[in-house]
């Protein structure tokens, strides 16, 4: 990307979605939840109120631009810095998508707000869709997920079932697992009952791979993920952790890396991986950043994390 774009990041590479461009439409840290694992940090803005968050003539004029320029993209995807959803027009990105691409656009959401027939409705023209769902009972999930006022876990619920109802594209539930928290199989099982009654098409089982917002918070190791993907039957598996992917160097221009790093806190080892580029040059890259007050730096068990707050 040559261009500084201030809601779109990347592209970064996937394993599962190659090059995706993210569309960023909430303002940092604006969401439904506070939850325990987010590697964002503390949630500032807890709410459940939909709105206009950003101009959405201004993203739509960014995407206009980033097609003009580049285009290259195998998927565009509604991620960031807060819940997608939250924003009252966030559709208005798969139209566009529809009207002046062959790209497949994803919405990533923690699923609390699909229990409000507008955001379905929205929330089907996505190609691909990925909800969240590792609680198993209404005090697991205020423990793990520290809703907003108006947030619960039977609203959840009742709104990924619904969701599922109406669409008939690619979805996929993501379990997160804190070791220790929800690893034990009996609330594995628990969880996997209600996953189940959403009937998605796929499910990820994940663990904190960045640093997240509570330091208590610890990643379940490889081994107890395989087996609690076991329990959810053969359409789950474990998300590959940041790990080289396979694809051509990627060059990336120092603010869109900051822009990615702002949405996507990490280490410099999994950043070099994520873009295939050498270590000491990410590294340099880095610390210009952070000299420039652009990035912050920390050390977090021995390794320099990168994030901007
Ligand atoms: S992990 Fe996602 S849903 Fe949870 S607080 Fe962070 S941004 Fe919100």
């Amino acid at each position: 990307m040559n261009k500084t774009f201030e809601y779109l990041f990347g592209p970064v590479p996937s394993r599962r979605l190659g090059r995706s461009l993210g569309v960023d439409l909430i303002p940092f840290k604006t969401c439904t939840m506070d939850c325990s694992y987010c590697q964002l940090g503390e949630t500032s803005c807890s709410v459940s109120t939909r709105g206009n968050y950003v101009p959405m003539q201004d993203v739509l004029r960014e995407l206009d631009q980033w097609l003009e320029q580049d285009g290259q993209a195998d998927h565009i995807t509604l991620a960031g810095s807060g819940e997608p959803t939250l924003h009252n027009h966030f559709g208005d990105v798969f139209r566009w998508a529809k009207e002046h691409t062959d790209i497949q656009t994803v919405l990533l959401t923690n699923g609390t707000l699909l229990h409000n027939a507008k955001v379905r409705d929205e929330a089907v023209l996505a190609d691909k869709v990925k909800v969240t769902l590792s609680a198993w009972d209404e005090e697991s999930f205020r423990q793990i997920h520290r809703p907003a006022e108006g947030v619960n876990f039977d609203l959840l619920v009742k709104g990924e079932q619904a969701f599922r109802h109406a669409y008939l594209g690619e979805l996929s539930v993501e379990v997160f697992i804190i070791d220790g928290v929800n690893s034990q199989f009996d609330h594995v099982k628990k969880i996997a009952e209600v996953v189940k009654s959403i009937s998605p098409d796929r499910i990820e089982i994940n663990t904190a791979i960045r640093p997240p917002a509570d330091s208590s918070v610890k990643a379940c190791p490889e081994e107890r993920l395989q087996a609690i993907a076991e329990m959810f039957g053969p359409n789950a598996s474990v998300m590959p952790a940041f790990q080289k992917q396979g694809f051509q160097s990627l060059e990336i221009s120092e603010e869109a890396l900051a822009g990615l790093v702002r949405r996507h806190p990490a280490t410099c080892r999994q950043l070099a991986d994520e873009f295939n580029l050498p270590q000491d040059r990410m590294f340099k890259t880095l610390k210009q950043l952070v000299s420039a007050g652009l990035l912050s730096e920390e050390k977090r068990e021995g390794e320099g994390y990168f994030y901007c707050r």
